[in-house]
């Protein structure tokens, strides 16, 4: 339990339909208590909860109950009889989507700051209306602290303009804001700082290539600390193959099924995000393990998603020495990224070109550090290679935390 000398943050991610939610010691990253609720606005709406070292609890939260409903019910009921806790709250991080191009940095919540996540609703309609829901919530019942929001997008605020925008008419970028944002900034913004620490390099001249490998995939080419490249465009479409999103695609592919198949855009929107990547290739899963299974078992289709996806991973990675000039470090992180050490020694095979060599026993062994890292590369590898585990929850804790009295 928090001690009166803990400071802790209630970390907030409202997705479509679910509430995640954490509260984080910010200097040490010790989760207190953390939970998620989903099927929010369905019959089945409900909650799911487990303070530190103890059991999960799941409760019905009532038919129809919506994001407000789940954060009333972690403060009034999940956290009744935990005064210490309540006592200890020192700020709120909420996790939003997309900023747009309107926000580079973490910010404090104000009323200006909601209209301003209402503006770039268009880049996260899915996402962006339920984190105002979340956001209005928790601002009525935690009123006497700071609610800061790190957006996802704000990391990559610093591509030149030769990067993030598309080679369309111009009045495209200037009317309609249409332009590369990217995603999973904050997990970039983690691993490029503590890769940095790992090696003891120079901040101010160090360049590395961040892969984020989950069921949403991006990669980042980060100089000296900031962005210059990265893989998601206008959504987290774009870029790499992923779980059931398609990654990048010549656009003619999608006047083809519109125009000759007679598919609506809406209907070619849902086959490249919820039926294409690993599902679509694999036509058996978006899970990665089931894809690595799959192929163990020698079925063809799961090797043809294994082999496309590290392919595209590799070609990226490769891509990424043309704005950095000289690589110092790759860094694996996500779901697939820390615990596939099949998909890492492909990849690196790949790179074989650029001088990278794997250390093919580390990088087995890095499957023992779950919840840890380690370094995969070669001592005589040209750049070095490591894992290290993401963690979104403490990076938006601290980033929030910066803002408390
Ligand atoms: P995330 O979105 O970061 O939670 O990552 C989810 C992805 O990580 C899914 O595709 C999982 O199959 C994959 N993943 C998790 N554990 C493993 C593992 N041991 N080996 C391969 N992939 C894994």
């Amino acid at each position: 339990m928090a001690t009166n000398t803990d400071k802790t943050v209630l970390v907030v991610n409202c997705g479509s339909s679910s509430v995640k939610f954490a509260i984080v010691n910010p200097v040490d990253g010790r989760v207190f208590v953390s939970g998620i609720a989903e099927a929010l606005t369905l019959d089945d709406a409900r909650i799911s909860w487990a303070f530190d070292g103890e059991a999960k609890t799941e409760q019905m939260l009532g038919s129809g109950a919506d994001h407000a409903r789940a954060i009333d019910f972690v403060v009034d009921t999940i956290l009744a009889g935990h005064k210490d806790l309540l006592d200890s709250l020192v700020a709120v991080g909420h996790r939003i989507v997309s900023g747009g191009d309107l926000y580079s940095q973490p910010t404090l919540v104000d009323d200006s700051v909601e209209a301003g996540i209402e503006k770039c609703i268009p880049f996260a309609p899915l996402h962006n209306p339920a984190h105002l829901q979340g956001i209005r919530a928790a601002r009525k019942v935690f009123p006497g602290i700071p609610h800061v929001c790190v957006f996802d997008t704000a990391f990559h605020q610093t591509m030149p303009e030769y990067a993030f925008r598309f080679a369309i008419p111009e009045k495209y970028y200037t009317e309609n804001r249409i332009r590369r944002y990217g995603a999973h900034g904050t997990s970039h913004y983690y691993v490029a700082g503590e890769v940095c620490k790992e090696m003891g390099a120079d901040p101010d001249n160090f360049n590395v290539i961040t892969c984020h490998l989950g069921n949403g995939a991006s990669i980042s080419a980060v100089k000296n600390g900031k962005c210059i490249d990265t893989s998601m465009g206008l959504t987290p479409l774009d870029g790499l193959m992923m779980g059931t999103r398609s990654g990048s695609i010549d656009p003619s592919v999608i006047f083809f099924l519109c125009d000759n198949m007679g598919l609506t855009a809406q209907e070619v929107c849902k086959i490249l995000n919820k039926e294409s990547g690993l599902l679509g290739i694999s036509g058996r899963t978006s899970d990665f393990r089931g894809i690595t299974e799959g192929r163990e078992q020698g079925d063809e289709k799961c090797a043809l998603a294994f082999d496309m996806f590290c392919y595209r991973l590799a070609k990226f990675i490769a891509s990424y020495y043309v704005p950095l000039g000289r690589v110092d470090a790759i860094v694996f992180t996500g779901g697939i990224g820390e615990n596939s050490y099949r998909m890492r020694r492909r990849v690196m095979e790949l790179l074989a070109p650029f001088g990278i060599k794997l250390d093919v026993e580390k990088n087995e062994a890095a499957l023992v550090y779950k919840g840890g890292r380690g370094v995969i590369s070669a001592p005589d590898s040209s750049c070095y290679v490591t894992v290290i585990p993401t963690n979104e929850e403490l990076i938006i804790a601290r980033l929030a935390s910066e803002f408390a009295k």
